[in-house]
């Protein structure tokens, strides 16, 4: 998955999640106004707006970025590596090997 933990349930997302909520709570400014400020009612979906379109802003600046850097190439490499693992697993099984799935 392109991004990872980092922007698909890690990093990017919780902190967006708490970012959200200051905002849509008026948090920050309650130094200004007084504990009694708020910004009105929030929602799940309210928050998980602002999540959802993070994470396809910062999908979308990676997926630029490795089109910039010929990421069909690294593609395929990752791909002749995984080919070759299997090709050894298969050796192995076909000596006598005891690998299970
Ligand atoms: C809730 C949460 C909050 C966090 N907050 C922070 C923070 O504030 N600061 C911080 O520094 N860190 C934070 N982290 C940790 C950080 O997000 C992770 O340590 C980091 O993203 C790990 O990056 P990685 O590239 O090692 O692994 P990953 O992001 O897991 O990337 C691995 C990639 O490999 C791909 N992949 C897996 N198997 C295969 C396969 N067989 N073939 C091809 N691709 C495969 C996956 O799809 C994924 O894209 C947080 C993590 C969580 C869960």
């Amino acid at each position: 998955m392109i991004g990872g933990v980092c922007v698909h349930t890690g990093t990017i997302p919780s902190k967006t999640v708490r970012e959200a909520i200051f905002q849509l709570t008026g948090f920050a400014v309650k130094a200004l106004y007084g504990n009694g400020f708020r910004k009105g009612d929030i929602s799940l979906q309210d928050v998980s707006f602002r999540v959802n379109a993070v994470i396809s802003r910062e999908t979308e600046v990676i997926r630029a970025q490795l089109r910039r850097n010929d990421f069909a190439a690294e593609i395929g490499l990752a791909q002749a590596q995984l080919n070759e693992l299997v090709g050894l697993v298969l050796i192995y099984r076909n000596l006598g090997g005891g690998w299970q799935q």
